[in-house]
């Protein structure tokens, strides 16, 4: 399976990095060895001395499908999830400097946190879903789907244009703004509404 990452979907993230708006979602993949094993803690690779957490509403699929229209989008996922997309914003600065592709900032081992998953008919509507990370019992980055340039349905026409989903592949739908740096011993906690989905620790 594949992680099927976006950036720059929130206007305010894009503000906070300096970045352009986008004309098309920002795409990248995450190797299934990048996903962070349940109850492990993350440790803190060598390579990077500001690792950044990014928290993101995710989408798991459950059906093969490829050239998905919008209209038929839903049909492709029942749960909707939340997970951090670890970067390594030192090291991907350097790349996007010299307009490297980001793998080794962002696909690394245990860069992908995916928590618990929640039915998506527990939602009155999946383009209006709250949710936020805590660090350290303070929230840090809060967020709405709403807030999305492309939401969910318009992100799998988008990536299934180039990508077949597979069933059990998952998308990570971008950031809103917060992001920032962690450090040994930070606690994590990720929640949608009230409902806590994962805790990390930092190592
Ligand atoms: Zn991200």
């Amino acid at each position: 399976m594949k992680l099927i990452c976006i950036g720059r979907n929130y206007t305010e993230h894009i503000a906070e990095l300096e970045n352009e708006k986008p004309e098309e979602p920002v795409v990248f993949i995450k190797p299934d060895t990048s996903i962070l094993l349940k109850k492990q803690p993350f440790f803190i690779p060598d390579f990077s001395n500001d690792i950044h957490h990014e928290i993101e509403i995710l989408v798991k699929i459950k059906k093969v499908g490829k050239h998905i229209d919008q209209k038929f989008a839903h049909k492709y996922y029942d749960e909707i999830g939340l997970g951090i997309d670890f970067t390594a914003r030192d090291l991907q600065s350097k790349l996007k400097a010299k307009g490297l592709p980001w793998e080794k900032a962002k696909s690394f081992d245990g860069s992908a946190v995916i928590g618990d998953w929640i039915g998506k008919e527990h939602f009155a509507a999946v383009n209006d879903i709250d949710f936020c990370l805590e660090k350290n019992g303070a929230i840090v980055q809060k967020g709405n789907t709403k807030l999305m340039l492309w939401k969910i349905d318009e992100l799998i026409e988008y990536v299934s244009k180039y990508f077949t989903l597979k069933i059990g592949d998952v998308i990570f739908t971008g950031t809103p703004a917060g992001v920032g740096p962690v450090k040994t011993d930070d606690i994590l906690t990720g929640f949608i509404d009230k409902q806590q989905l994962f805790s990390i620790r930092i190592k």
